[in-house]
């Protein structure tokens, strides 16, 4: 571990020299004020050492990355059937792209896309009892956190100019693959978006993906061949047109928000989070692609 610390911290000092960070995003004002400066790495390694550098203790707005924790939750309550409705091939175009490719049939390419993430919430807005509260406590059981919450202003300003979302789970609807009314799926969308973490806690809740199921507190959340099927999603879509670059440079299954934060995991290895607000052109965290990138590089560790 020693050597990890050694190494993420050379790594900080290098990537902050960047003169270019990117762009943070600028659709909501929550995510435009965020100051672009901040920069935070966390890893824990799955025997149990951790280390945090710069703004890791931060919460920042989650976003996308809240995608793979609304699949698993789906995952656990309906299981196999999840795939009836949505598929598992990467979509090498944006988030939230429209086309009727993306959502042939009805049926969007991939659970970590809007299209696909709609469906997500859709299936947990019929199962839960009280979607948001039993999904906000679902992340918070993971690790026992309570203080991990929503930010009201993200979801309102997510609600009102959420216009590609709308369509998105209107096309849904009309191709019969959206249960509830748009309303109470996207708000729920809207809200599992607004979660607030920071890159401690992203680390620490994704830990059971990196532990063959089993969370922090050594509860089964998902089964081994449940994680091993998320991770595959992760690696081949959680960076949207960006994937195979992520899978080129980095080469470990993880997810992006455009909050500017990344997970990424190496399965009985460790978790690793990093949070930089600057976006490149594909929405994914400049520094923290560069960051992941020297790290998988200097210590040799990846999936391939
Ligand atoms: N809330 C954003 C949206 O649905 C999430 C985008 C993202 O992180 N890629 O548009």
């Amino acid at each position: 571990m020693s050597d990890f610390k050694a190494i993420l911290s050379n790594i900080y000092q290098n990537v902050s020299k960047t003169n270019d960070k990117g762009t943070v995003a600028t659709y909501i004002p929550e995510l435009a004020d965020i100051d672009i400066n901040n920069f935070g790495i966390h890893l824990r390694t799955v025997n149990g050492q951790h280390y945090g550098i710069g703004d890791f203790n931060k919460p920042f707005s989650i976003q996308s990355i809240s995608k793979v924790l609304a699949l698993s939750k789906a995952m656990e309550l309906v299981g196999e059937s999840i795939w009836k409705r949505v598929d598992v091939e990467p979509s090498g175009n944006p988030f939230n792209h429209l086309s009727l490719l993306e959502i042939e049939n009805g049926i969007p390419r991939n659970p970590l896309i809007n299209s696909g993430a709609i469906v997500i919430a859709d299936i947990l807005v019929s199962s839960l009892k009280n979607p948001k509260q039993d999904f906000l406590n679902y992340v918070r059981d993971i690790t026992g956190d309570t203080t991990i919450n929503f930010n009201e202003d993200v979801a309102y300003s997510e609600k009102i100019t959420g216009f590609k979302n709308y369509a998105a789970a209107n096309l849904l609807k009309s191709f019969n693959n959206l249960n509830n009314p748009v309303e109470e799926v996207l708000d729920f969308y809207f809200h599992q978006c607004s979660i607030e973490m920071s890159c401690e806690q992203l680390t620490n809740v994704f830990f059971f993906l990196a532990n063959k199921g089993n969370c922090l507190l050594n509860k089964a959340r998902l089964t081994k061949t449940q994680a091993k099927r998320i991770n595959a999603i992760m690696l081949t879509c959680g960076f949207y047109d960006e994937a195979g670059e992520f899978a080129f440079e980095v080469g470990l299954p993880g997810k992006s928000g455009v909050g500017g934060g990344i997970v990424a995991l190496l399965p009985d290895y460790f978790v690793i989070t990093t949070w930089a607000p600057g976006l490149n052109k594909k929405g994914n965290s400049k520094l923290g692609m560069l960051t992941l990138e020297a790290f998988t590089t200097k210590t040799k560790l990846s999936v391939f």
